[in-house]
């Protein structure tokens, strides 16, 4: 917090308004000291006061805060431009959860196909064995995809501080798991527990 930049605010919607530092203080039931060390930026109004005095002053809390009068179309523009930021963040990460969730289904039933050629079928050795090497090929680099993909899906929740994260590809492998948690470490409070996957913030 810029203690001066307020104080000097203050001090402006005071005088804007035609207040003595008396005046402001005693409508606040406080010393006028106590207006005056706002002022001079030796301290914040306590937070019982902040309300009270930003009625008398006529400013927002946020105003006051900032030290400067924040106006309506900043305020709206920001919150729509982080409204946006975070649709469209979650709009993809749901995007790419679609994918590699498709990509394991496909891997899987691509796998079993083949494996079922290879067993069913008849054919010589050296086709049956071409088809099961295949066939592990296609399931190593699908379940691959489909984790790659599903680590940059969204974010991993810590159960202790509720930061969400990104874990590293390895780490994400490493980590033991049931269908919704992982265990992984949180980057914020180092902890490592049951990480549950979050597709949105
Ligand atoms: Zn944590």
């Amino acid at each position: 917090m810029d203690t001066i930049k307020i104080g000097r605010f203050i001090a402006e919607s005071r005088k804007a308004l035609g207040f003595t530092q008396i005046q402001l203080a005693t409508e606040l039931s406080i010393s006028d000291k106590t207006v005056s060390k706002w002022e001079c930026g030796k301290g914040l109004p306590e937070v019982s006061l902040m309300l009270p005095l930003c009625e008398k002053l006529e400013v927002s809390v946020n105003d006051l805060l900032s030290g400067e009068r924040v106006t309506v179309s900043d305020y709206q523009k920001k919150a729509e431009e982080n409204m946006m930021n975070l649709m469209k963040e979650n709009e993809e990460n749901k995007k790419i959860f679609l994918v590699s969730v498709i990509c394991g289904v496909i891997t899987i039933i691509a796998v079993c196909a083949l494996i079922l050629l290879a067993s069913y079928v008849e054919m010589p050795a050296i086709a049956r064995i071409l088809i099961i090497v295949f066939a592990i090929a296609t399931a190593v680099l699908g379940i691959g995809a489909a984790i790659i993909l599903d680590v940059k899906a969204g974010y991993f929740e810590c159960p202790n501080c509720k930061e969400l994260f990104v874990p590293t590809t390895s780490e994400y492998v490493k980590g033991y798991h049931t269908l919704t948690k992982r265990k992984l470490t949180c980057p914020k409070c180092g902890k490592s527990g049951m990480c549950k996957k979050r597709i949105t913030k």
